[in-house]
C-alpha cells in the first residue's frame, strides 16, 4: 500500500481570564443562571454600542509574547457575518486583516510548529439541546466572552503531535494567566484541519475541518479516524471533499456537516462601531515584564540549580499547580530533589485520575514531613503513613508524629534493644565472633523494626545496637 503523510493545522480557541466580557461590562463567569449575564450589547440589540475591554487585548498580547509572536502596531476589529441561533446579532466581532499577533512558534520535543496568528474575538452563546420536550434552549451568557483564536501553520503530522502541541499551549496560557483553559467547561476548544497526501509529495490534498473538539482525547481520536477515512478514499481512487465535518465522540466517527466556507462567505468588513486599536511598543514592553518564567525556562532552572533529573523537571513544569506547589515547598524544605520525589511518586499517583487535580496536603505540611525525615525524627515508613492520614483528613502533623513513631522515645528504643539482646544470646555471640558483623547488626535492626512495626528510626537503632554490643 502507498504510504501517506498526514497534514494537520489547528485553530485553538481559549476563553480569556477577564472579569467582564469583551465589548460590554457584563460578567465573564461560568455556571451563572442562564441569560443572567446579558445586556443590549452582548445580545446585539439594534443601536447598542460595543466598548472594547482593554484587558482582553493585553491578554492576547501576553499570549503572543509567550510564543514569540510579533505584535501588530495597529489591530482592527471586523464583523464576520453569519446567522446561527447562538449569535443573536447575526455577526461576530472578530479580526481578519490585522490581528493583534502575527507569527510565532511553539517548540515540541521533535519539531517546531509555526503559528500563523492570534486574534481576539467574541464567543457566541450556547445551545442546549434538551432530551425532553423543551426542544433546544439558548443561554446567551457566553455571548461576548473574550476569546483568543490561535491558528497554526499546517506543521503537525500526527494525533500525538497535535495533543503534544495542545498540552504545551494550554500550559503556557494557564501559566501566563491568559486563560484557565478548563476544557470540561469549554474554556479551550479546538478545530482540526486535516488532509493527507502521498508520502513526500509537495501537493497538499483536500482538507476537511472538524470543529469544536473539547478534549485532548477527542482531538486524538478524531485525527486518527479522519486520516484513516481520507486514506481509504484515496486508496479506492475517490476524492476527499473539502468540507466541515462533525466529530461524534460517542460514536467515534465523523460525518459531513456542510461545505467548507471561505472567508469571502462571511463578508468580513471593519466594524464601524469600534476604532482600530493602536498598540504602543512601551505597552508591549510593560506586558512582557509581567510574564513569569515560562515552563521551558523553569525546567532548565530546576535541572541546573536544583539538580533535578530532566524527567522530574519535565513532569513538574507541565502543570502550573505542580510548579506552584513545588516552589512553595522548597521555600520550607531545603532539598528540592526530595520535594520533587515526593511530588511525583506520592502526590501525583494519588491525583492522576482526577479531572480537576486537587493536592490535599499543603506545601507547609509536606515540608514538615520532609524535615522530620531529614532530622531523623521519623522513618520514611512512618512519614508515608502520616502523609496518607493528612491526605485523608487535614490532621495536625506534630500530634501525629508524637503518636506514630516520632513517639518512640530514646529510652523506649534503648529498653527495646536491651530486651532483644538479652533474649537472643546466640545472635550476640555470632556478632561478637564475626570479623565483619554487618549481617548480624542488620538482623538486630530488623528485630527492632519488626517490634515497632517500622516506626523506629533505623539509623538511630543501628547506632545504639552497635554501641551496646561493642561494650
Ligand atoms: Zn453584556
Amino acid at each position: 500500500m502507498q504510504e501517506y503523510d498526514i497534514v494537520i493545522g489547528l485553530e485553538v480557541h481559549a476563553e480569556l481570564s477577564t472579569k467582564s466580557k469583551v465589548f460590554c461590562s457584563c460578567k465573564n463567569e461560568f455556571g451563572a443562571i442562564p441569560n443572567s449575564n446579558c445586556c443590549p450589547v452582548c445580545i446585539g440589540l439594534p443601536g447598542a454600542l460595543p466598548v472594547l475591554n482593554k484587558k482582553a487585548v493585553e491578554l492576547v498580547i501576553k499570549a503572543g509574547l509567550t510564543i514569540d509572536s510579533e505584535i501588530n502596531d495597529l489591530a482592527v476589529f471586523e464583523r464576520k457575518n453569519y446567522f446561527y441561533p447562538d449569535l443573536s446579532k447575526a455577526y461576530q466581532i472578530s479580526q481578519l486583516v490585522r490581528p493583534i499577533c502575527v507569527g510565532g512558534e511553539l517548540k515540541l520535543k521533535n519539531k517546531i510548529v509555526r503559528v500563523n496568528r492570534i486574534h481576539l474575538e467574541e464567543d457566541a452563546g450556547k445551545l442546549i439541546h434538551s432530551s425532553g420536550d423543551a426542544g433546544t434552549l439558548i443561554d446567551y451568557n457566553r455571548g461576548g466572552v473574550p476569546l483568543m483564536e490561535l491558528v497554526t501553520e499546517p506543521d503537525i503530522s500526527s494525533a500525538e503531535e497535535a495533543v503534544e502541541f495542545l498540552t504545551k499551549l494550554r500550559s503556557l496560557l494557564v501559566f501566563a494567566e491568559v486563560a484557565e483553559c478548563k476544557m470540561e467547561q469549554g474554556g479551550m476548544r479546538c478545530d482540526v484541519n486535516i488532509s493527507v497526501k502521498p508520502k513526500g509529495s509537495n501537493v497538499l490534498g483536500n482538507r476537511t475541518e472538524m470543529k469544536n473538539l473539547n478534549s485532548f482525547k477527542s482531538v486524538y481520536r478524531a485525527i486518527e479516524f479522519e486520516s484513516e477515512r481520507q486514506i481509504e478514499l484515496l486508496e479506492k481512487g475517490e476524492k476527499v471533499v473539502q468540507e466541515t465535518r462533525k466529530w461524534d465522540d460517542d460514536a467515534g466517527i465523523s460525518y459531513a456537516m456542510r461545505k467548507k466556507e471561505t472567508s469571502q462567505d462571511y463578508r468580513y468588513f471593519p466594524d464601524p462601531d469600534l476604532l482600530a486599536v493602536r498598540i504602543k511598543r512601551d505597552e508591549v514592553e510593560n506586558i512582557k515584564r509581567t510574564l513569569p518564567l515560562m515552563p521551558d525556562e523553569l525546567k532548565k532552572k530546576y535541572v541546573s540549580e536544583f539538580g533535578l533529573t530532566d524527567y522530574d523537571a519535565e513532569i513538574i513544569t507541565k502543570e502550573k499547580f505542580l510548579i506552584n506547589f513545588f516552589e512553595e515547598t522548597i521555600k520550607l524544605h531545603s532539598n528540592p530533589k526530595n520535594v520533587a520525589n515526593w511530588l511525583i511518586t506520592e502526590i501525583l499517583s494519588k491525583i492522576k485520575d482526577e479531572d480537576q487535580p486537587n493536592i490535599k496536603i499543603s506545601p507547609e505540611n509536606l515540608a514538615k514531613i520532609l524535615n522530620f525525615i531529614a532530622e531523623g525524627k521519623i522513618t520514611r515508613t512512618v512519614a508515608k503513613e502520616i502523609f496518607a492520614k493528612v491526605w485523608e483528613k487535614d490532621e495536625n502533623i506534630d500530634a501525629l508524629v508524637k503518636t506514630m513513631g516520632g513517639g518512640i522515645s530514646d529510652d523506649e528504643l534503648e529498653n527495646l534493644i536491651l530486651r532483644i539482646i538479652s533474649s537472643n544470646p546466640k545472635a550476640v555471640e555470632d556478632f561478637k565472633a564475626s570479623p565483619t558483623p554487618e549481617k548480624q547488626l542488620k538482623w538486630f535492626v530488623g528485630q527492632v523494626m519488626k517490634e515497632t512495626r517500622g516506626k523506629a528510626n533505623a539509623v538511630k537503632a543501628e547506632e545504639k545496637i552497635k554501641n551496646i554490643l561493642s561494650k
